[in-house]
């Protein structure tokens, strides 16, 4: 199953961002046949991306792994049950956020993307986050960060802090399958986790305090 799993959260809604889930279809319709690179012919599925076209909160990983592959679905198996609870322990349900990767099909073996690939690929992804256009986006893992920001610094450089990356605010944090393997960084996640959802009640903060100012 591929594509649109999540309908639009309602609450979060708005005219402008009730096109987003059209645009995207669009998009994926588009995007599902891609043989841009090599990764094309051995993919099991195409994993575009899921969740809501009205999301303020985007979550970008770098590729998809064996589970996603055979699903057709971004972040499912023990790291997407992992993101699940990061997720909810910032506030948000799964189905109020959108989730993808830089690439949309899984490298043989989960090895990291090749630069060919992403040079292919990360159109398909901007495209998404022009149509999504999120308030926040969380990258996961060093290997999404470095090549979502084209640098190659470590890991505990680029976390607690806000990047501007493309106008966007991003927050940087651990992959989930690296908290697999290495329980003692779930601290550092959780604390990332809490910077971005301070930064996240201030933009909301201050678009509320316009929105006053504005008013007669
Ligand atoms: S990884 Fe991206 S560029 Fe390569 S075939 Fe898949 S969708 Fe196309």
């Amino acid at each position: 199953m591929q594509g649109f799993l999540f309908e639009e959260n309602k609450q979060n809604s708005s005219p402008e961002k009730s096109s987003a889930s059209a645009e995207l279809q669009l998009l994926f319709d588009r995007a599902k046949g891609c043989h841009k690179c090599t990764l094309a012919a051995t993919r099991l599925n195409f994993v575009f991306g899921e969740g809501n076209p009205a999301a303020n909160l985007v979550v970008i990983g770098e590729a998809p792994g064996a589970e996603e592959d055979a699903s057709g679905r971004p972040f499912v198996g023990r790291s997407g049950q992992l993101l699940d609870k990061i997720l909810l322990s910032a506030g948000f349900q799964r189905e109020e956020v959108y989730i993808c990767n830089i690439l949309k099909c899984r490298p043989p073996g989960n090895r990291n993307p090749l630069n060919d690939e992403i040079i292919n690929c990360m159109p398909w992804l901007l495209r998404q986050l022009q149509i999504l256009k999120p308030k926040i986006i969380l990258m996961l893992g060093k290997v999404a960060a470095n090549t979502l920001l084209e640098n190659s610094l470590s890991l505990g450089t680029m976390r607690g802090k806000l990047i501007k990356w493309n106008g966007y605010d991003c927050f940087i944090t651990y992959h989930p399958a690296a908290l697999l393997r290495n329980p003692n960084w779930k601290q550092g996640c959780w604390e990332d986790i809490q910077l971005m959802m301070r930064h996240y009640a201030s933009m909301f903060d201050q678009a509320q305090h316009t929105e006053k100012r504005e008013k007669p």
